[in-house]
């Protein structure tokens, strides 16, 4: 089973999310990627590598030099699923023995940047989110609805409460 960076972000934003869009029901989020667009031809971010796709596993947003990853968001809503999804990128670089020196997510709107590095710990937590990945996408059918404040801002949300 392929696993995108999506399907890692999705894993810690609702397990029907990742179940859903695992199952090709998927609705396109063309603001998004408009959106993203916009950013980055606003932005000056120079000859940077934008919008590499490897494997139709990682989409990353933009790559310094073949090393320094850059993940893109608009809001600060779900950091946690922001940040590993970066770190998964640079896990699946890695793999690929292209030497990351670091990731950075970037948030241009809100003006801030952080930026992290893959240690020990996160590779085996990686591991660990890929198995429950797996396993979240083998069941037989969609986990339950979250019924989170999340979900007014979720692309399914006419499919699960409408
Ligand atoms: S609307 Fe809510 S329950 Fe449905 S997929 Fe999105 S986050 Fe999950």
């Amino acid at each position: 089973m392929k696993i995108t960076g999506n399907m890692v972000n999705y894993y810690f934003v609702c397990a029907r999310k990742l179940w859903l869009f695992s199952h090709q029901i998927q609705f396109e989020n063309e603001n998004e990627n408009v959106r993203l667009g916009k950013i980055l031809d606003e932005k000056s971010y120079g000859r940077n590598e934008k919008h590499v796709m490897l494997d139709n596993v990682v989409n990353l947003d933009m790559i310094e030099n073949w090393s320094v990853i850059h993940e893109i968001k608009k809001t600060r809503a779900i950091e946690p699923a922001a940040e590993w999804q970066l770190k998964y990128y640079m896990y699946y670089l890695e793999q690929k023995e292209i030497q990351v020196t670091k990731g950075i997510l970037d948030y241009p709107k809100l003006k801030q940047r952080f930026e992290y590095h893959l240690t020990e710990k996160d590779r085996k937590k990686l591991q660990s989110y890929m198995e429950n990945i797996k396993e979240i996408v083998r069941r037989k059918t969609a986990p339950k609805v979250i019924s989170q404040s999340i979900c007014k801002s979720c692309a399914y949300y006419e499919y699960c409460y409408v």
